[in-house]
C-alpha cells in the first residue's frame, strides 16, 4: 500500500461504497437526445427569495421545454442556517406556485426517484467515498490547521504583499506533512479538514460557455480548497461536483454569484473524472431605488420574499407570468397573440435570457395580476379569495363564506362580459372591494363632489326614494334617474349640459353619482344597477334614508 492508500484508510471507513459502486447505483438516465435534467437546490433556511423561485420556474420551463427532468434537492449542510420546517416550507412554496418538481424531495420526510438520498444530510457516505477515493489518489489530504494558524498564514501574506492569498503552494503546510505525522495526529484525535491538492495553474485558463453569460474565461484554481469540515460534512464546491454528477443533472442554474467559483468547480469535476454539466447563470433581480439600480434585497424590500406574494394573496399565475416578462422580453407579445393560453404553451428559451439583472417592477406585476384576475370566473375569485381568506383572515372568510351565492353575485358585477372590470390586483384587496355589499365591514363616507351641496343630495335622494323599485330592469332604473333630473333643475342629457352649463345645476351624472355615494359610500363602483341588485330592496332603501338623513343634517 502507498502512503496515500494508507491515510485513506485512516480518514475512511472501510465499508464505504466505492465509487464504482455509486457509478452503477446511479446509472446514466435513459433520456432522449437533447432532454434536459435541471435541478432546484436551496438550503433550508426559512427564507425563500424571489430570486431564488424565479431560478426554480427557469429550472422548470428549461426541463418541461424538452420534456426532461426537474427535481428538488435540499442543500442542508449548513445546520446552523437550517430552520424547522425549512424543507416543507420550500416545497410548499414551490408548490403554491406551480413550480412542481417531478422528482427528489416531496416533503419534509418524502422523496420520489432513483438518485436520492435527495437531501445531502443523508449523503455523508456517497461525498466521504469520493474524498477516499481523491486521498487515495494523492488529491487530497487533512489539513490540521486551526483558526488561529489560518490567522497567522493571512497575517504573513498581508505583511509580505503577497500577490495571491489563501491556503495553496508552499503556504498550504499541511501539505507537505509526512505521512507518520498525519498518522499521529490523525490517531491522537486532532480535528482536521480535508483539502483538494490544486494541481491548476494560474497562467492557464478555464473556459465555460454559460448559456447565458456567453463564454467565461478565468485562470485556474490555484487553491486547496476545503471538501470536508471538520465535522466531516462537504462544503458547496464537493457536494455540488458529487450530487450533480451522481444525480446527471446536464444543465445547472444558479445564480451569477457562483461564477467566480466555476474554477473551482471545472478543476473538481475535471480531477474526479466526471463530465462538468452545462451551466447557466442568471443574473439577480434588481430594482429602481432613487432611480439607482440595485439588487432586490431581502433586508429592504418585503416583495423579495416570496412568501410576500403568498400573503397578499397573488394569484400564482400573476407571479409567474411576471417572473416570465423578466425571463424572456418576447413573452409579452407571445402573450399577446395568444391571449388566452395556458403559459405553459410558451416557447420558453433559455438563450433568450438577459445577461444584466432584469428590472423589478411591482406596478407591472400588479398590471398583471389585475388582467388574470378580471378574466377569471366569479366563482374562481370566490374560491381563490375564500382559500387565501381561510389563512390569513379569518373574520373575513366567516363573512365570505357565510353566503357564498351572495359573494359570488357581488363578485359577477361587470365580470362576465366583453370587458370586464380591472379592479382587484390580490385577494387581500377583495376585502374593501366587497365592503359596502356587508354591513359589518361598511364604513358611511357621504363626502360630496364639490359640485354638489347636501341640500341638493337631500333633494335627490328624496326624490328617488320615492320612484326606486328593486325590480326595474336596467332601462327602467336609468329611466327613473333621469326622470329625477328636470324636477330638480338638472339636464338628463350630458351634450345639453354641456352647451351651456350656466342653465341647469347638473346633468344625471351628478345624479347618479350622488345616489351611487348614497348606496355605497364609494363614488366609483361597479354598474349601479347590479350592485342594487345584489343588495335587495331594503338594503338600499335603508342607505338611502341614512344618507338623506345626513345630507339633511349636515
Ligand atoms: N444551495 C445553493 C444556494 O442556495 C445552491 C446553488 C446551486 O444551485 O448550485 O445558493
Amino acid at each position: 500500500m502507498t502512503d496515500h492508500e494508507k491515510l485513506a484508510e485512516l480518514l475512511f471507513p472501510e465499508d464505504l461504497p466505492s465509487p464504482e459502486e455509486l457509478e452503477e447505483r446511479y446509472p446514466l438516465r435513459k433520456i432522449k437526445e437533447g432532454e434536459r435534467v435541471t435541478r432546484f437546490a436551496p438550503s433550508p433556511t426559512g427564507y425563500m427569495h424571489l430570486g431564488n423561485m424565479f431560478s426554480a420556474f427557469i429550472d422548470k420551463l428549461c426541463a418541461d421545454a424538452t420534456g426532461g427532468i426537474f427535481y428538488l434537492r435540499i442543500e442542508d449542510t449548513d445546520k446552523k442556517r437550517e430552520v424547522e420546517h425549512g424543507v416543507e416550507k420550500i416545497f410548499e412554496g414551490l408548490t403554491a406556485f406551480g413550480i412542481v418538481p417531478v422528482e427528489g424531495v416531496m416533503g419534509e420526510n418524502e422523496e420520489k426517484g432513483d438518485y436520492g438520498p435527495y437531501r445531502q444530510s443523508h449523503r455523508r457516505e456517497i461525498y466521504h467515498s469520493f474524498a477516499k477515493k481523491l486521498v487515495k489518489n494523492g488529491m487530497a489530504y487533512p489539513c490540521f490547521c486551526s483558526e488561529d494558524e489560518l490567522n497567522e498564514l493571512r497575517e504573513k501574506q498581508e505583511s509580505e504583499n503577497t500577490a495571491i492569498k489563501g491556503y495553496f503552494g508552499k503556504w498550504a503546510k499541511c501539505r507537505f506533512l509526512p505521512f507518520e505525522e498525519q498518522k499521529r495526529r490523525i490517531e491522537a484525535g486532532e480535528p482536521y479538514v480535508v483539502r483538494l491538492r490544486s494541481d491548476g495553474d494560474e497562467s492557464k485558463k478555464i473556459i465555460v460557455d454559460d448559456l447565458i453569460k456567453g463564454k467565461i474565461e478565468m485562470p485556474e484554481n490555484i487553491q486547496d480548497i476545503v471538501l470536508l469540515k471538520t465535522d466531516g460534512i462537504p462544503t458547496y464546491h464537493f457536494a455540488h461536483a458529487v450530487d450533480d454528477h451522481l444525480m446527471r443533472t446536464t444543465h445547472v442554474i444558479r445564480g451569477d454569484e457562483w461564477i467566480a467559483s466555476l474554477p473551482v468547480h471545472i478543476q473538481l469535476f475535471k480531477t474526479l473524472g466526471f463530465k462538468p454539466p452545462k451551466y447557466v447563470h442568471i443574473s439577480p433581480i434588481m430594482k429602481l431605488d432613487d432611480g439607482n439600480k440595485r439588487k432586490l434585497s431581502k433586508r429592504k424590500d418585503p416583495e423579495a420574499a416570496v412568501s410576500f406574494y403568498k400573503e397578499e394573496g397573488y394569484p400564482k399565475d400573476s407571479v409567474l407570468e411576471y417572473l416570465l416578462t423578466l425571463a424572456n422580453s418576447n413573452f409579452e407579445d407571445w402573450r399577446r397573440a395568444n391571449r388566452d393560453a395556458d403559459i405553459s404553451a410558451f416557447p420558453f428559451n433559455i438563450k433568450k435570457m438577459s445577461g444584466s439583472g432584469a428590472l423589478f417592477d411591482i406596478a407591472k406585476m400588479n398590471d398583471i395580476s389585475k388582467n388574470i384576475i378580471s378574466a377569471m370566473s366569479a366563482s374562481e375569485v370566490y374560491d381563490k379569495t375564500a382559500e387565501w381568506a381561510k389563512e390569513y383572515d379569518g373574520e373575513f372568510y366567516a363573512l365570505l363564506t357565510k353566503d357564498p351565492e351572495f359573494a359570488r353575485s357581488a363578485l359577477n358585477i361587470d365580470r362576465d362580459c366583453p370587458k370586464p372590470r380591472k379592479d382587484i390586483e390580490k385577494w387581500s384587496e377583495v376585502k374593501n372591494y366587497l365592503a359596502y355589499f356587508y354591513d359589518e365591514l361598511y364604513t358611511q363616507d357621504f363626502t360630496l363632489p364639490e359640485n354638489i351641496s347636501p341640500a341638493d343630495a337631500a333633494e335627490i335622494t328624496d326624490a328617488y326614494l320615492k320612484v326606486f323599485d328593486i325590480d326595474d330592469d336596467k332601462d327602467a332604473w336609468f329611466n327613473k334617474i333621469k326622470d329625477v333630473c328636470a324636477p330638480l333643475g338638472y339636464t338628463p342629457n350630458v351634450k345639453e349640459y354641456k352647451k351651456d352649463p350656466g342653465a341647469f345645476k347638473g346633468h344625471v351624472g351628478d345624479i347618479s353619482t350622488v345616489i351611487r355615494i348614497a348606496v355605497t359610500s364609494r363614488r366609483n363602483t361597479p354598474d349601479l344597477h347590479a350592485v342594487m341588485a345584489v343588495l335587495g330592496s331594503d338594503k338600499v332603501i335603508e342607505r338611502l334614508k341614512a344618507a338623506e338623513d345626513f345630507w339633511k343634517n349636515n
